[in-house]
């Protein structure tokens, strides 16, 4: 059992850091990768090899006293048991703030407005009944937990708040309750994490194919809330088409949406719930499609001359009969990063990167341009056999190279270290975060181009050296999602250079035809370009939505609208 006990008392669920990512103990390193140091100097200007600053301890970290009455924390206790119901600072800091690098740079300087009050963990959907039932009751404010990995400001409770705030944390309902092997579909426990499902389900034989690089802290119920999209979209689906089946706490009642290939039943409540950030209620279970775990299962590298190319490329593959789990290509900055990321190679590896080296650079390649491309394939020997066929001819038709299966191999296996980084380089001053979007082909190229200026433009206007970088995932037949990922060094007010940076970049996708964000939800955080994206016929249908179904703001109130 992976399972921890955390604190004074006795709820069995694992949670990551409260200043960071990930499990205590683990952090990136640097010193086993000689390109990384004199990379970020080169990007940034920030010397790595200096000694780091961490983060203030927790008993530094000022947290407003908890405002439950007596009688809501006995109600709650007599439904749950005391041992399931905390009121103690580290559940109430935990519980806060999600990971997007506004929560990481607040919880540093010991800025939090608004704690939840008391975290509650139900066993199962009767207990959120009641919890639901008792809060909409004493008029308290209801925020469903999931694993507190989202990046878009979707769990922090309004800062003027004025009523008991309760978190209700799904992790112990965590269970595969069962598989309909017949139609490969299972129901699950919304408080599942990744790996706990995935391990449930793998015993039987089956996946659910929905790996986002938070895989290991996120959990289904808040993949379903944030309409999350995992690494191999191009083949399983995001969550939206994965999850068939749902029930969903609300006040008065629970919403029961039977699983179903396709339905023609008016307006979609499903559609209505994915996405809706517990603005509806607590989703307490889904039923998604599973698949049988496929007998192969690789990730290959390429290469391709030029960003143009690679983007080409990964368009003509997304209508060609190939059909890849992942399709995936860095632009050059990106590209550079994850070169300046390999740990020292030696012997072999070093030789053949050479090899390499010398067959691009007598071909003609300008070396400072190369596209880093991972194509995933999955399924029967004969079936991934005629994918990679299909596919190294588009590769070749668009000037690309086939690199082998060892880049891919680690880049499947160090995908979910990745997010280490940002607390590493927080750690010596540098802030960096992730923006994504998705827009039609025909729009891509210059949504990139208009992003990488906004975003340059905002470093000048800041006199910073900033970062950008960017790569395309999760294709589909109209278009795909690029997702950019920038850094600087910050001065004294590294929140308002964020907001500046991170505005220049949504607006761009915005004026270039985008979407606010392809996986990453609304929150608070993307809340501004809403009426942008949907426009303002589309806002006012989705605040009736809230205003019925939740009059008085019991559930997440202020995110989304
Ligand atoms: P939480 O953060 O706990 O909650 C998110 C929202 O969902 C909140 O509004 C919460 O109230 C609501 N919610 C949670 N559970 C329920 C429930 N049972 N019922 C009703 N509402 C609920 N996202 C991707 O899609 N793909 C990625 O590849 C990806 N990679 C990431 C990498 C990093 C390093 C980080 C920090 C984030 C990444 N994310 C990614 C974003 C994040 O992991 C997703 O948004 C994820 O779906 C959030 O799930 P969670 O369980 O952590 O939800």
């Amino acid at each position: 059992n992976s399972r921890v006990v955390r604190g004074d008392q006795m709820t069995a669920v694992k949670h990551m850091k409260w200043w960071g990512w990930g499990d205590e103990g683990v952090s990136f390193e640097y010193r086993n990768k000689p390109e990384f140091a004199p990379f970020v100097q080169k990007a940034v200007g920030l010397d790595v090899t200096t000694p780091p600053v961490p983060p203030l301890s927790f008993d530094e970290l000022e947290v407003p006293a908890p405002r439950i009455g007596e009688q809501l924390q006995e109600q709650l206790t007599d439904i749950l048991g005391a041992e399931h119901v905390h009121t103690d600072k580290m559940s109430r800091v935990v519980h806060t703030l999600g990971k997007g690098i506004r929560d990481l740079l607040r919880i540093r300087s010991s800025d939090l407005n608004r704690c939840p009050d008391v975290v509650v963990y139900p066993a199962d959907e009767e207990q959120v009944r009641l919890v639901v039932e008792a809060a909409v009751e004493a008029d308290a404010v209801v925020i469903p937990f999931g694993g507190g990995s989202n990046i878009s400001g979707s769990l922090e409770p309004p800062p003027e708040e004025q009523r008991v705030v309760i978190s209700l944390d799904l992790g112990r309902m965590n269970q595969v309750l069962e598989i309909d092997e017949n139609s490969g579909l299972a129901r699950i426990q919304a408080g599942a994490q990744g790996p706990d499902l995935e391990r449930a389900l793998a015993a039987r034989g089956w996946t659910i194919g929905h790996f986002p690089d938070s895989f290991a802290h996120s959990t289904l119920g808040g993949w379903i809330a944030t309409r999350s999209s995992g690494m191999q979209s191009d083949k399983y689906g995001d969550i939206a088409d994965i999850v068939r089946g749902l029930r969903l706490v609300r006040s008065g009642g629970t919403v029961a949406l039977r699983p179903l290939p396709s339905t023609s039943t008016g307006p979609s409540i499903r559609e209505m719930i994915l996405g809706s950030e517990g603005r509806l209620g607590v989703i307490t279970e889904a039923t998604v499609n599973v698949h049988r775990i496929p007998p192969v299962r690789k990730v290959l590298a390429y290469l391709f001359p030029s960003w143009d190319a690679g983007l080409a490329a990964m368009r003509e593959i997304s209508e060609s009969d190939a059909s890849p789990s992942v399709t995936r290509v860095s632009d050059a900055p990106e590209t550079a990063f994850s070169f300046a990321t390999r740990t020292a190679s030696k012997g072999l590896k070093s030789a053949s990167t050479k090899a390499l080296t010398k067959v691009l650079t007598m071909r003609g390649w300008d070396l400072d341009q190369l596209c880093l491309s991972f194509i995933g394939y999955e399924g029967s020997e004969s079936h991934v056999k005629y994918e990679k066929k299909l596919v190294k001819r588009i590769v070749s038709k668009h000037g690309g190279m086939y690199i082998g299966e060892g880049p891919g191999a680690l880049y499947d296996q160090k995908k979910f270290d990745t997010p280490y980084i940002r607390d590493f380089l927080l750690d010596r001053g540098a802030a960096a975060d992730v923006s994504e979007t998705a827009a039609p082909w025909s729009k891509l190229r210059h949504l990139y181009d208009t992003t990488m200026a906004a975003a340059h433009s905002a470093y000048d206007d800041l006199g910073v050296r900033g970062w950008i970088m960017c790569h395309l995932s999760h294709s589909y037949h109209s278009g795909a999602c690029l997702y950019f990922t920038f850094a600087f060094v910050h001065g004294d007010e590294p929140l308002k250079q964020y907001d500046h940076v991170k505005s220049a970049i949504q607006q761009a996708f915005i004026d270039a035809g985008g979407t606010l964000s392809h996986h990453h939800a609304v929150g608070v955080e993307h809340a501004p370009w809403l009426t942008d994206d949907i426009s303002e016929e589309g806002v006012s249908l989705m605040r009736g939505l809230f205003e019925s179904a939740d009059p008085r703001r019991n559930f997440n109130p202020d995110k989304i609208i």
